[in-house]
């Protein structure tokens, strides 16, 4: 793609969350709208410690190699321990900084679920993450990014940040370094990490909530089970 003569390269995916535990509401609605766009290879982020929330349950080395298994079945995932290589609480700023530092000529793509874009006014420097990244938007438990955007009560700003970034066009997200959104029309599932952790606590079955690889990595270590030693 040609931006002031300059060919970019192939944009690069960036999933990151806290993914205690990963499950199949994060990797199917990602591989659905990777598909989409176009993108062939994304960057799965746990963070060290979550900004936006309670600390994790799970390690970031327990939580990092659930992203290596996921990576395994999926290869357009790969592992990226950035965040938890610093070893401090940092923000997702940070790792766009650093992954745009590596890579300079390439548009980076924040992938998020609805329920992320509805609190990026609360995320840190947020309005740069706009120089950054583009951001695709997953939908989440069904819903509708219209009906949510007008009962949210940060109902204007979020208009006029769509009214001024989002795109219609995935293509528009090969042309540009950063800057858009992108709305994916995703199937939404309805799976959390913390219903994981309950439905584990109470010794239920998670099998079709998680790939069978992280199922098994959960049973071998009773991760999130009563009595189990994290
Ligand atoms: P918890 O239940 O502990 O709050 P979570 O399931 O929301 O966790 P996170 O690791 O906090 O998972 O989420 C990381 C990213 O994945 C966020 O952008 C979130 O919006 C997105 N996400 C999580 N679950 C889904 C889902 N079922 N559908 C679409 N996006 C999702």
């Amino acid at each position: 793609m040609v931006k002031f003569g300059k060919q970019l390269d192939t944009p690069l995916g960036i999933f990151g969350g806290t993914f205690d535990p990963i499950h199949n509401g994060h990797i199917f609605p990602i591989l659905e709208a990777a598909k989409i766009t176009n993108i062939n290879k994304i960057a799965l982020t746990p963070c060290y410690i979550p900004s936006h929330k309670n600390a994790a349950t799970a390690s970031s080395q327990q939580r990092l190699i659930m992203a290596q298994e996921v990576s395994k079945d999926y290869p357009i995932f790969y592992p990226e321990p950035l965040d938890i290589n610093r070893k401090k609480p940092t923000f997702s700023i940070d790792t766009l900084r650093e992954l745009r530092v590596k890579h300079p000529n390439t548009p980076l793509c924040f992938f998020i679920g609805s329920d992320s874009l509805f609190s990026i006014f609360k995320w840190h420097e947020w309005e740069a993450l706009f120089e950054l990244c583009h951001f695709i938007v997953c939908f989440r438990s069904g819903n509708v990014v219209d009906k949510l955007v007008s009962s949210h009560e940060n109902e204007v700003m979020l208009k006029n940040l769509l009214m001024q970034r989002q795109v219609e066009d995935p293509m528009n997200l090969h042309q540009k370094l950063a800057g858009h959104i992108y709305i994916a029309n995703t199937s939404p599932l309805n799976i959390s990490s913390s219903a994981i952790r309950t439905l584990l606590s109470n010794n239920q079955s998670i099998e079709n909530l998680v790939p069978a690889s992280v199922n098994q990595y959960l049973q071998q270590y009773k991760l999130y089970q009563q009595g189990s030693k994290l």
